[in-house]
């Protein structure tokens, strides 16, 4: 009996298994896509296997309905990587699996793209037409335009009906060619010259492009360092050798900016990976991945999936960046994936990064990964200073204490411009009552609602539900109502009020949401006449800002006293990484955080001696508490839409499991942090172990026992490992 095993988009956490219909179909290979009736539907499944024999009962054994390609579409070592991740992060196989299959493919569309084809004038074409044909000329005469031929696209483009084509193509006078991929030709690879290196540069690019096989490779330096001169290079002798790249990106890193480094450095074929892509897009850029065309692929998140027909070199920029762990559904890292791929495929991978997670640079301390430094910056840019602006007790105007704003007056009148950095959007965190108190707060979630002014509205950031404001207090009945705190909008209006000759910049994800509005934000602040900038993350990542010469950070205190461990280090990258905008090119930059913890000794540690002497203390700390990533995590997450029902699940879980595994500390279950979101209720449980296959043994055991417990049913429950933040 010939078995087809194939791998199912479900929630269970098993293949299934079908009926061959012909002898050619136990000749099928792994990555062809099946299409099988499942359950009253049909669906689209992978192949894993060719077996013969089943645990399934004969008679309950389903033949296949069709087999949608002739060539498996998804390479074995990208079904190895996914079935991994599917072990690792305890996630159903068939659904992991499918995030590796681009959705185009998903829906069955056929995997063979219409050839690009270009339509060409024939050197006596002219006489083949019609003298009367009028038309058919005027559309042969901007065919033959085009030296190398011309795509019916452009036509269409250029308002020449297309309709005519095929007249022409039988008169004789115009005929098609299929263009072919470009070659990427060694030797006319670079567009513009490499930099010439610094000595550590030239040093972390001899490590990176020595390496045979497998290595790893965490790249750490400040911004400005030249990383990414480093990536470009290496790079560079990647396709030299006829082989690709695959660049990670995080999500708000994938700038016009970024992009255009890598085109004005390379003359190959350079394929994008982002979400906001069409599906067809999407896999049209798949393929050129896949088939080799594409010597560079550059992508977020799960762009780690992507094949490549001769993978040379992963690079993973900004690899601390929280984007790169996928939160909901499948939790995936796609730094650690690129790890586990380099090591499959036996190619570099390089982790680069201003302020490397803990966990890499501990996976330097363990020799896993090179430390490769670049301590000073590129070029002749200075490093900036920082100060901590101590606020105990002083006015503050919105959030601006009089120190401040002179400060920035000084660095405008020297013709310069200012970065004000605060983590909040809208006008005000919230609305509150001056009688009695009471505060806007989201009926969904546990969570005060943002007061925005433009439009005027209350907006949760957590669920998204919006109400306009109310004009009395809901509880009281009183009309003073009145914004508490500062968001960007509130600070920008009061930097409009102090300095009403300068641009005032605001970029955050309500002012940048027209398309257009960040470029547009980007260009003024080029242009380096003096202005404020003033906006959240969004700020802090990949914009090179050389004009900018004082970075204010409004509230530096936020993250300091989290509660999840990870607080400090994210802290801490913040920080440095928003610090990272100022004093690039030829003007050093001032760094200044308004702070009330002027004592707190990591702030210091951070702002005095630098990221690298903060990362050591917090890792000892780290240490110390016995914390990741001197131990390993999962989290148990649970939610539900009764209040309490979460917790119980969870309990009975920690009940069963814990007294037969010692070697695994519990932490909960407890309300998650904020217990309501959109109406569930969260709950959690953290299980910690020094010893990483005890770890996952474990969770497997409550996986199977989760699938068919009693109090599971009115619950979703989902494992993270390795979670990214508690
Ligand atoms: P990072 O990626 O570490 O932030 P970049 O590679 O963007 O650093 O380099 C910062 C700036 O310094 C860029 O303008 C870059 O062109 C320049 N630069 C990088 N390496 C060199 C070098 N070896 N010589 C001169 N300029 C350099
Ligand atoms: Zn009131
Ligand atoms: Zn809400």
């Amino acid at each position: 009996m010939n078995i087809l095993r194939l791998a199912i988009p479900s929630p269970l956490r098993r293949t299934f298994d079908y009926l061959a219909r012909s002898p050619e179909d136990s000749e099928l290979k792994p990555g062809t896509r099946i299409k099988v009736s499942f359950g009253r539907r049909e669906l689209i499944g992978l192949l894993l296997e060719v077996v013969d024999k089943t645990d399934i009962p004969s008679d309950k054994l389903k033949p296949i309905i069709a087999v949608l390609d002739e060539k498996p579409v998804i390479p074995s070592y990208i079904i190895d990587l996914a079935l991994w991740a599917a072990d690792y992060y305890q996630h159903p196989l068939g659904d992991a699996l499918f995030h590796a299959v681009p959705t185009y493919l998903r829906k069955g569309n056929s995997a063979h793209l219409a050839p690009h084809t270009v339509w060409c004038a024939e050197p006596l074409g002219a006489e083949k037409i019609s003298s009367r044909a009028s038309a058919q000329k005027a559309l042969f005469e901007l065919i033959s335009a085009h030296e190398h031929g011309v795509s019916k696209a452009a036509l269409t483009a250029e308002g020449a009906n297309t309709a005519l084509l095929s007249k022409l193509a039988a008169s004789g006078a115009i005929s098609e060619h299929e263009i072919s991929a470009t070659p990427n030709h060694p030797e006319h690879l670079l567009k513009e010259p490499p930099l010439a290196l610094n000595t550590e540069q030239q040093a972390a690019l001899h490590r990176i492009t020595e390496s045979e096989g497998f290595t790893s490779y965490l790249l750490d330096g400040v911004t400005g360092s030249g990383k990414t001169e480093v990536y470009l290079q290496a790079i560079h002798h990647c396709l030299s050798s006829g082989r690709q790249a695959l660049v990670l990106v995080p999500e708000i890193g994938l700038t016009p900016q970024t992009l255009q480094r890598f085109h004005h450095r390379f003359r190959c074929d350079i394929v994008v990976m982002h979400s906001n892509l069409t599906d067809k897009q999407r896999f049209e850029a798949w393929s050129k991945a896949k088939s080799g065309q594409a010597a560079i692929v550059i992508g977020t998140r799960s762009a780690i999936f992507t094949p490549l027909e001769t993978a040379g070199i992963i690079i993973v920029d900004e690899e601390h960046d929280g984007s790169f762990k996928q939160q909901d559904g499948f939790r995936y890292s796609a730094r650690d994936l690129a790890i586990v791929r380099g090591h499959g495929e036996q190619i570099p991978v390089v982790l680069g990064s201003a302020t490397p997670a803990l966990e890499s640079l501990a996976n330097c301390h363990k020799q896993r990964s090179n430390h490769l430094t670049l301590r000073s910056r590129a070029g002749n840019a200075q490093a900036p200073t920082f100060a901590l602006l101590d606020i105990r007790k002083k006015p503050l105007t919105n959030g601006f204490s009089s120190d401040l704003l002179a400060l920035i007056k000084k660095h405008l009148e020297s013709g310069t411009q200012a970065l004000i950095f605060i983590n909040r959007r809208g006008f005000a965190p919230s609305l509150m009552c001056h009688s009695c108190g009471w505060i806007s707060e989201c009926r969904r979630c546990d969570a005060r609602m943002t007061l925005h002014q433009s439009p005027p509205h209350l907006h949760c950031h957590h669920c998204d539900s919006q109400r306009p404001i109310p004009r009395q207090c809901d509880h009281c009945g009183a009309d003073d109502l009145r914004p508490m705190g500062t968001g960007t909008e509130r600070a920008e209006m009061t930097l409009k009020q102090h300095f009403n000759d300068v641009p005032i910049l605001r970029v955050d994800r309500d002012s940048t949401a027209r398309k257009g509005a960040m470029d547009n934000i980007i260009a003024e602040t080029l242009k380096g006449e003096p202005c404020i900038l003033i906006g959240t993350q969004m700020l802090a990542k990949g914009h090179h800002f050389p004009k900018v010469t004082l970075v204010a950070i409004l509230d530096a205190d936020g993250g300091l006293f989290s509660t999840d461990f990870h607080g400090m280090e994210r802290t801490a990258q913040l920080i440095m990484q928003v610090a990272g905008r100022a004093g690039r090119a030829s003007h050093p930059g001032h760094v200044v955080l308004q702070t009330h913890q002027p004592d707190h000794p990591l702030l210091n540690t951070l702002t005095t001696q630098g990221y690298e002497a903060f990362a050591k203390e917090e890792l000892l700390l780290r240490q110390q508490y016995h914390q990741p990533p001197f131990t390993h995590m999962a989290l148990l997450r649970a939610e539900a839409s009764t209040q309490g029902r979460s917790i119980a699940l969870l309990q009975a879980i920690r009940d069963h499991f814990s007294p037969h595994a010692p070697y695994c500390q519990w932490s909960g279950p407890f309300p998650s942090p904020m217990e309501k979101r959109a109406g569930v209720y969260r709950a959690q449980v953290s299980l910690t172990a020094a010893q990483r296959p005890a770890l996952q043994h474990l969770l497997k055991l409550i996986c199977t026992t989760l699938e068919t417990h009693p109090l599971a049913n009115k619950v979703r429950w989902s494992v993270d490992v390795d979670p990214y933040d508690l």
